[in-house]
């Protein structure tokens, strides 16, 4: 599995990035490090209600001389012996350190009475305090997320620089499939893998154009993989292992895509295949729906995500424990599909395999939210086991 990720990330070639407004860069890749344009706080600014004061006046009874609004700075600095009401996020006057908060004083008409001193600087974000004007904000190679942007907006940054989202084309090949809706003759079965890869395709950033699904057929596979092969990645499912009806590797050779493997030791998802042709990198996955949405996640989303520049393509494996012993595949990696439990006290995660672990069985896989990996050996992991597992979106 891991040889087989490697040789796919050899093969990425990183798309040029373009300009992009920060509203539509959601889940972009960012590809230039974007630095604030204001200093965050972009003033000193007040934590709380209450009154700007001089921290040397406290305690003591003082004069309030005005009131400050968030977005109205005072209209002059405060003196000695003054204090000026201030509400959250109003700029604090030149002149005070501190803010009181209103819930610590005793306010009668126009004055008030703190009983407490104060240190300077308490209830004042000082100006920069979270960031200073020119500083990165979020790191080249970041999916932006929503925290992400909160940041970018707040330091300023209206557009930014993001890798190119990849063109990604999905062909479903078989004579037996059928759309939904359509009424099923004797051995046919619907398509489910043309939706399920253009939704994992769109989640990890593509832009996707799904083609009509063909017959196992050698002229219909020519036609829609030559057009296929006009994008940055094409997706097909189906007729990549080794009966008289799996076309697609033979037809992609003929067209000019040099296979880069076949077949890869892990479980689900055997027949696999990875070629190139020019800038297409081009996916064969296996006809079963299970085979194909979990090879996706081993091949496809980490090229993905790497033709859009992002630091860490990989899928994200995290430690957990098995909550029931689970047998091995001597030859092959097996990811299996499980829910994630909280264990008894919180602290770890158990991951529970569900029952139907067959490549076919797309109805349980969905019922999953993690790819536990058993690595391939000899016997029984017991209940308790450390493993790995990858949560599915
Ligand atoms: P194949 O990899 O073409 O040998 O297909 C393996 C199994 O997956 C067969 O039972 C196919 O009917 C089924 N299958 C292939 N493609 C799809 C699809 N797009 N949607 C649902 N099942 C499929
Ligand atoms: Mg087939």
């Amino acid at each position: 599995m891991e040889e087989a990720q490697r040789l796919v990330l050899e093969r990425v070639r990183p798309l040029p990035a373009e300009p992009v407004r920060l509203e539509q860069s959601a889940g972009r890749v960012l590809a230039e490090a974007a630095r604030a344009v204001v200093d965050l706080p972009p003033f000193p600014s007040s934590a709380m209600d209450g009154f700007a004061v001089r921290a040397a006046d406290t305690p003591g009874a003082l004069p309030v001389v005005s009131r400050i609004a968030a977005g109205r700075p005072a209209a002059r600095p405060l003196a000695p012996g003054e204090a000026m009401g201030i509400a959250t996020g109003g700029v604090v006057p030149e002149g005070a350190d501190a803010v009181v908060p209103v819930e610590q004083v005793v306010e009668t008409e126009n004055t008030v009475q703190i009983e407490l001193a104060v240190e300077p600087r308490t209830n004042v974000r000082p100006r920069g305090g979270d960031l200073r004007a020119g500083d990165e904000v979020v790191a080249p190679g970041t999916k932006l997320a929503p925290a992400h942007l909160g940041a970018l907006a707040a330091g300023g940054v209206a557009e930014v620089v993001c890798g190119a989202a990849p063109s990604a084309a999905v062909l479903s090949t078989g004579t037996e499939l059928r759309r939904p809706g359509e009424p099923l003759a004797a051995g046919e079965v619907y398509e489910a893998n043309g939706l399920i890869l253009e939704t994992q395709l769109r989640s990890a950033g593509a832009s996707v154009e799904r083609l009509a699904a063909v017959a196992d057929d050698e002229d219909a596979h020519r036609d829609a993989i030559a057009r296929g092969l006009e994008h940055d990645v094409l997706v097909t499912s189906g007729g990549v292992s080794v009966g008289p009806h799996d076309l697609v590797r033979r037809v992609e050779a003929g067209l000019g895509v040099e296979e880069v493997f076949w077949r890869v030791a892990v479980k689900p998802g055997k027949p696999v295949s990875f070629g190139v042709r020019d800038r297409t990198l081009v996916f064969g996955l296996p006809g079963n729906p299970v085979s194909s949405l979990v090879a996706f996640e081993l091949f496809v989303r980490p090229a993905v995500r790497a033709l859009q520049g992002a630091a860490d393509p990989l899928p994200r494996f995290e430690p957990g424990r098995l909550a029931v012993a689970a047998s091995r595949n001597p030859g092959r990696d097996e990811l299996v599909r499980a829910r994630v439990l909280a264990s008894a006290d919180g602290t770890t995660v158990e991951l529970r395999p569900l029952t139907g672990q067959e490549s076919h069985m797309i109805a349980r896989a969905a019922a999953a939210d993690a790819l536990v990996l058993l690595p391939r050996g000899e016997g029984e992991l017991e209940a308790g086991s450390p493993v790995r597992y990858l949560k599915l979106a």
